[in-house]
C-alpha cells in the first residue's frame, strides 16, 4: 500500500483528495491545525483503518515516522477573506510551511506535490492564462500575502526541484467549489448560496462584469490525483474553462435556488482580478484530463450541502 503524507488534510480541496486516494487504495497521513480547515470534513473517515489524522501546524518542525511515497501541501488559508484575517499565517504555510513539506519528500525519496494558484497570475493581462504567463501580481497590496506566498511556493519548489533532484509538481488550481466550502469564507459560490437560499440580497462586488471559471470539486481533484502520478514538474492550469461574470453567476443561482433575493451593489476589493479562465490545453495533453462537470450538477450537491447546514443553524 502506498502512503499520502498531505497537509490541509481538513480543507475543502484536501478533504476530498483525502477520499479520492483512500478509494485508490492509497493510506493517507492527514496534517492539518484546524487554522481554516474543520474537523468535520474528516470526521466520516475516523473509523477508516488507511487513514491518519495528525493535529499539526507544518510551519512548525515534525517528523513523520514510517515510508511516504507521495507529499502533498494543500494547506494554507485559500479564500480572500481568510487570508486578509491571517495573512502572516498565510505567508508562513507558504514559506516555512512548503519548505518543511519539501524536506518529508527529499527525506522519503517522496514525489512532492504543491497546491498554487490561479493568483500566480494576478490580475492577469493574458487571456486566457496559459502557464507560460508570468502574471500581473501586486507585491504589496492586500492580496499580496496570498499570492506572493504562493508564488514563492513555486519558486521554492523548482528549486528544490533543480537543486536537489527531488520530484515535484505544481497545480495551479482556477476557482473550485463544492461541499464542504465554508458557508462563511466570503467566496463568491459559498456567498451567494448562503445568500440565496435565505432570500438575503445577493452581493454583488464592483459592476459585476469581472468573470471567473467555476470547477467542481471532483473534476479538480481527478486533476491532482493525474497531476500528482505524472512526471510534469513545470505548473499545471486545473480549472474550468467556462467563464462567466459575477453577474451571471448571480442569475444561474437565484434561478437554480428559486430564491426571491435581488441584487446589491458592494464595492470592489481592491486588486480584485478583472478576468480569469484557465487554458487546460496543457493539462489535456500531458494529463489526459479535462472537467466533465457542468455547473448546473455541480451546483445541486453544492446547493444541497448548504441547505444542510443552514437549516441546521
Ligand atoms: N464576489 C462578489 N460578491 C461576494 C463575493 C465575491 O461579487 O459576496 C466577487 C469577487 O469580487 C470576485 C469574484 O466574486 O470578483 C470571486 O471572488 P472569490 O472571493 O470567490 O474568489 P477570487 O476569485 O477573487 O479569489
Amino acid at each position: 500500500m502506498k502512503r499520502v503524507a498531505i497537509s490541509g488534510a481538513a480543507g475543502f480541496v484536501a478533504s476530498h483528495l483525502c477520499d479520492r486516494l483512500l478509494s485508490e487504495g492509497y493510506s493517507v497521513l492527514g496534517l492539518d491545525n484546524f487554522l481554516t480547515g474543520a474537523e468535520r470534513n474528516i470526521a466520516h473517515l475516523a473509523g477508516n483503518a488507511a487513514f491518519e489524522f495528525r493535529r499539526q501546524d507544518v510551519t512548525l518542525p515534525f517528523q513523520v515516522d514510517g515510508p511516504v511515497d507521495y507529499v502533498i501541501h494543500a494547506a494554507s488559508p485559500a479564500s480572500p477573506k481568510d487570508y486578509l484575517a491571517y495573512p502572516i499565517e498565510t505567508m508562513d504555510v507558504g514559506s516555512a510551511g512548503t519548505r518543511n513539506m519539501l524536506e518529508l519528500a527529499e527525506k522519503k525519496g517522496a514525489k512532492f506535490l504543491v497546491t498554487s494558484t490561479s493568483e500566480s497570475y494576478g490580475d492577469p493581462t493574458v487571456h486566457p492564462q496559459t502557464e507560460s504567463y508570468w502574471g500581473n501580481v501586486n507585491p504589496v497590496g492586500p492580496r499580496s500575502c496570498y499570492d506572493e506566498s504562493k508564488r514563492y511556493a513555486e519558486a521554492l519548489t523548482m528549486a528544490w526541484h533543480r537543486s536537489r533532484g527531488v520530484r515535484t509538481s505544481i497545480a495551479r488550481i482556477f476557482n473550485t467549489y463544492g461541499p464542504r466550502m465554508k458557508l462563511n469564507d466570503g467566496r463568491v459560490v459559498p456567498a451567494f448560496l448562503d445568500q440565496a437560499l435565505q432570500d438575503q440580497p445577493i452581493t454583488v462586488f464592483g459592476d459585476g462584469t469581472q468573470t471567473r471559471s467555476f470547477c467542481y470539486v471532483s473534476d479538480l481533484v481527478d486533476g491532482l490525483y493525474r497531476l500528482m502520478l505524472s512526471d510534469e514538474a513545470m505548473p499545471v492550469n486545473l480549472g474550468n474553462p467556462r467563464e462567466m461574470t459575477i453577474l451571471e453567476f448571480a442569475t444561474v443561482i437565484i434561478q437554480m435556488t428559486g430564491s426571491k433575493s435581488t441584487l446589491e451593489r458592494k464595492p470592489l476589493p481592491e486588486d480584485d482580478p478583472k478576468q480569469r479562465r484557465p487554458d487546460i490545453a496543457k493539462a489535456r495533453r500531458i494529463l489526459g484530463w479535462e472537467p466533465k462537470v457542468v455547473l448546473e450538477d455541480g451546483l445541486r450537491p453544492t446547493i444541497d450541502y448548504f441547505q444542510g447546514i443552514i437549516s441546521r443553524g
